[in-house]
């Protein structure tokens, strides 16, 4: 069977190996079986394993939905009697996690940064010397909207100093990015299958300290569906999920994690930085300008300017790519106009060049 190779360059889900595409056709089960019991449990140990988390520290639990659905559950379910969470706030993702705050009425402070810079550590700590109620730090790893990298390490240092556990949004750095939870001082980070580790969407996880999920028992429970300690306790109980998880999701992400783990950690972090480079290097003779410093780039996502031509049409120039196998996805920054090209997926510098003759010719063609 020939499956169509499509180069998304979007901000996932990315492009997928054919093995990957092909581990979800297997016999039917009942994923209440043992045998299905069995994989998850491989699959939550091989995730610890990603980001070197200790077994006797750390713990995986499972959810079936989209990357949104950890923000939901780490923030609900995270957040003590009377205490406050702290978001640092550089851009859409980090004020994805404030929209949740709302939602469930959690106390929270909301320190606003500039989308164009990467957080003012010194303000992150007056914020929560000021603010000794500060229970949970929450901040985006890759801020996927801009593409800036923010100082995790540093921010997680913080939280701790002042008595506080530090959640990371790593949902689009996970798999591409080394990470190294007790390093890099996260307590609690989460991703969806569909983006670093390569394989589909439908099943996203959260990776974070056993004892902190004990103690989040006695918290309050302000989601039924969406409850952490629930979750891992029916895990450690059954080996299952709580509910149905996303079977064929699960056997490509077994695939992946194989894949992954072939590829190698570092490999593959050279691997997404080429085509980043490739991607750099192919606006640079266009001459088309990007929004972001490249010092503080994660090297994974380019916030590209609208050309400056009075007929550029962003949906023009996708649907010419679109037609040709390539997808570009439009930016997230309210004050200017841009659009993405991110370096995701199974794919190479090779594919970047051969991008960019399409684009070219769509620029030409289009304008
Ligand atoms: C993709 C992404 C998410 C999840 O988005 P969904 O559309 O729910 O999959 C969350 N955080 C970051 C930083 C992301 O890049």
């Amino acid at each position: 069977m020939v499956i169509k190779r499509n180069i998304l360059l979007n901000p996932g889900p990315a492009t997928t190996t054919d093995t990957v595409k092909m581990a979800q056709v297997v016999p039917d089960i009942c994923p209440r079986e043992k045998e299905f019991a069995g994989l998850m449990k491989g699959l939550r140990s091989d995730l610890l394993k990603v980001v070197h988390a200790p077994e006797d520290q750390y713990t995986s639990v499972l959810f079936c939905g989209s990357g949104t659905i950890n923000i939901d559950i780490c923030i609900n379910s995270l957040v003590p009697e009377g205490k406050k969470i702290l978001v640092v706030n550089n851009g859409a993702y980090n004020t994805r996690a404030v929209e949740v705050c709302q939602m469930y009425h959690i106390p929270h402070i909301d320190l606003k940064f500039s989308v164009f810079e990467q957080p003012d550590l010194k303000q992150v700590e007056q914020t929560l010397k000021a603010n000794p109620d500060i229970a949970v730090v929450y901040c985006c790893h890759h801020e996927t909207g801009t593409g800036i990298l923010n100082p995790i390490r540093e921010i997680g240092a913080l939280a701790h100093q002042y008595g506080a556990i530090f959640i990371s949004d790593t949902t689009s750095s996970l798999g591409m990015i080394p990470l190294d939870v007790v390093k890099d001082n996260v307590d609690f980070c989460m991703a969806s299958a569909q983006k670093g580790l390569m394989a589909m969407s439908g099943l996203s996880f959260i990776i974070g300290k056993t004892d902190i999920i004990k103690a989040s028992k006695n918290y309050p429970t302000r989601s039924y569906y969406c409850n952490l300690y629930l979750q891992y306790e029916y895990f450690e109980k059954t080996g299952e999920m709580h509910f149905t998880p996303p079977v064929q999701t699960i056997y490509a992400t077994i695939q992946a994690l194989k894949e992954y783990f072939e590829e190698g950690e570092e490999a593959k972090f050279a691997r997404h930085r080429a085509v980043y480079e490739a991607i750099h290097a192919g606006l640079d003779k266009l001459g088309l300008e990007t929004v972001i410093d490249r010092n503080i780039e994660s090297g994974l996502v380019v916030s590209v300017k609208y050309p400056d031509n009075p007929n550029w049409s962003f949906e023009k120039v996708h649907d010419y790519c679109y037609e040709r196998g390539f997808t570009i996805y439009p930016g997230k920054i309210s004050t200017t106009n841009t659009f993405r090209l991110c370096a995701l997926g199974k794919i190479y510098p090779k594919d970047i060049e051969d991008f960019f003759v399409v684009f070219k010719e769509a620029l030409e063609k289009t304008q």
